[in-house]
C-alpha cells in the first residue's frame, strides 16, 4: 500500500513526493503518463550530443530565496542571464523587453537618460479609464506604435486572441524599460541547472521511499495501484471527467533542428511579433547551457488550439469555469491539487515550486504520517 500516489513528475509532483519520502518517511509512487520524468522541464541530449529542451526553452529565475535554496539539494547551478532580441521590420533586432535601446534604434534616437526615456514613453502613452486587458496594460504605459509593433501580433499567435481579450496579468509579465538593462528577468537568482533539469529531477526522485512509473496514465492504474492519498498535478477538469465543460489550454507545436554551424543567433532566443510568420520565437539551447560543440541546436514554438495542454489562458470567463472545478477539488478528501495545469495558473517553475512546498505544510499540519499511523498501541501496563 502506498500512502500516497502522484500523478505527474513534474515540478509539482516531484517536489511533494520528495518532501513526503524524506520528510514524513511515507511511500510514495509518481507515475507519469509521458515516457519521462521532469514534466515540461525535460531536456535530453538530442542525437549530435547537444543538451535540448524538448519542451521548448525552460529558464530558471526566482526572488524566493526559500525555493532557490530548497531545489539547490538536487542540483549545482550555472550562472545564466536570459536575453531576448526582437526581429522587427526590415529584420532588425532590437532589445526586448523594450528599453533604452530599443526607443534610439527604433526612432534613431539617442536618449541617454532614463528620464528622457520615460519622457518618451509618457509622450506615447494611453490614457486608459481602468487597466483591465493586456493591451490596455501596454497602450497605457508606451503607446499604440510601441504595442503594435511587439505585442499586437505575437500575443494573437501565441493566444489565438486579441490582447484586447485577454487577462492583464499577460502582457505585465513583460516590462518596459528606460534603462539599457537588456536582460529578460531581473529576479535575484538566475541559473540553470548545471547537468540539466532532468538530472535533478532524477536527484529528487532517488530516494527508497519513492517508486517511479513512466509512461503509465492514471486511468490505466487508478483501481490497481493500492493508494491512501492523492496528488493529481494534471489538468482540473479532466480529473472531474471535465464535468462543468472544458477549460481552454493553449498549445504548441516545436520545431527542433540540429544545424552544422556553431551557432545560429547572437542569444538565447530570438522573438518574431509579426503575423507574418506563424511562429513567436527561436531559441538556441548553447547559450543557456553553455555547452561547447561544433554544431548546434534550436527550438521554433508554433503556437496551436490543439496538442498537449501548456498553458492555461488567463480571461474572466476561463477563471470563472476554473472556480467551478476549485469548488469541486475543494470539495473532494483525500486529493491534493498542485501545479500550472491541476490550479488553472500561469505559474513558472519557482513558484509551482513554491506552491507545492506550501501545500506540503498544510499536508503537514493537517495528515498525521504513516509512521503515528503505523506505531504499534503500547500496553497501558507493562509486560
Ligand atoms: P507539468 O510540468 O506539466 O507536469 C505535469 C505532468 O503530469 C506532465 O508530465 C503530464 O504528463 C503528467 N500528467 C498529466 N495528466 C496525467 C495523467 N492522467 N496520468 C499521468 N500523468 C499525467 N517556467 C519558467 O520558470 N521558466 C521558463 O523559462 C519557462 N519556459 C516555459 C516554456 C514553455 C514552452 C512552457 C510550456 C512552459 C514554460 N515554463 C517556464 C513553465 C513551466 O514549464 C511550468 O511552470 C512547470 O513545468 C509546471 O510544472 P507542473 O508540475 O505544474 O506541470
Ligand atoms: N509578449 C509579446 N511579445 C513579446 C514577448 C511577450 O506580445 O515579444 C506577450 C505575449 O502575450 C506572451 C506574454 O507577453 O504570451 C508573456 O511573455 P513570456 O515571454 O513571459 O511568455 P512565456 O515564456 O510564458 O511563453
Amino acid at each position: 500500500m502506498f500512502d500516497w500516489l502522484v500523478v505527474g513528475a513534474g515540478f509539482a509532483g516531484a517536489t511533494l513526493a520528495e518532501r513526503l519520502a524524506s520528510v514524513r518517511g511515507e511511500r510514495v509512487a509518481v507515475i507519469d503518463r509521458r515516457d519521462h520524468i521532469a514534466g515540461n522541464a525535460y531536456d535530453e541530449n538530442d542525437a549530435a550530443g547537444i543538451l535540448m529542451h524538448r519542451y521548448g526553452p525552460h529558464i530558471f529565475h526566482t526572488n524566493s530565496d526559500q525555493v532557490f535554496a530548497h531545489l539547490s539539494r538536487f542540483t549545482k547551478w550555472r550562472a545564466y542571464e536570459h536575453r531576448v532580441l526582437a526581429r522587427v521590420a526590415d529584420g532588425k533586432l532590437v532589445p526586448m523587453p523594450i528599453n533604452r535601446t530599443t526607443v534610439n534604434r527604433l526612432n534613431n534616437l539617442a536618449l541617454t537618460t532614463e528620464e528622457e526615456v520615460e519622457a518618451f514613453f509618457q509622450s506615447r502613452a494611453e490614457t486608459v479609464p481602468e487597466i483591465r486587458s493586456s493591451e490596455d496594460v501596454v497602450v497605457s504605459r508606451v503607446g499604440r506604435e510601441l504595442y503594435e509593433t511587439f505585442f499586437r501580433g505575437y500575443t494573437r499567435k501565441q493566444w489565438g486572441l486579441d490582447p484586447s481579450e485577454l487577462d492583464k496579468s499577460v502582457t505585465s509579465r513583460v516590462p518596459t524599460r528606460p534603462s539599457n538593462d537588456d536582460r529578460y528577468f531581473t529576479d535575484t537568482h538566475q541559473f540553470m541547472p548545471l547537468d540539466g533539469y532532468t538530472s535533478m529531477f532524477k536527484r529528487m526522485l532517488d530516494h527508497p521511499n519513492i517508486t517511479v512509473m513512466t509512461g503509465t496514465d492514471y486511468r490505466a492504474v487508478r483501481d490497481s495501484i493500492p493508494y491512501r492519498r492523492l496528488i493529481w498535478t494534471g489538468p482540473v477538469d479532466e480529473f472531474f471527467g471535465h464535468r462543468h465543460g472544458k477549460l481552454p489550454y493553449r498549445s504548441l507545436r516545436f520545431k527542433h533542428e540540429t544545424l552544422n554551424q556553431e551557432w545560429y543567433q547572437p542569444v538565447g532566443t530570438v522573438n518574431f511579433p509579426g503575423e507574418e510568420v506563424p511562429y513567436t520565437r527561436i531559441s538556441e539551447y548553447k547559450h543557456l547551457t553553455g555547452q561547447v560543440h561544433p554544431m548546434t541546436t534550436i527550438t521554433t514554438e508554433f503556437p496551436a488550439a490543439e496538442g498537449d495542454p501548456y498553458y492555461p489562458v488567463p480571461r474572466p470567463e476561463n477563471q470563472e469555469l476554473y472556480k467551478r472545478y476549485e469548488a469541486l477539488a475543494d470539495a473532494t478528501p483525500d486529493v491534493w491539487f498542485v501545479g500550472r495545469l491541476a490550479t488553472y495558473r500561469y505559474y513558472n517553475m519557482d513558484q509551482v515550486v513554491a506552491q507545492a512546498l506550501a501545500t506540503f505544510r498544510r499536508i503537514e499540519a493537517s495528515v498525521p504520517p504513516r509512521s503515528a499511523n503505523d506505531i504499534p498501541q503500547l500496553a497501558a501496563t507493562g509486560d
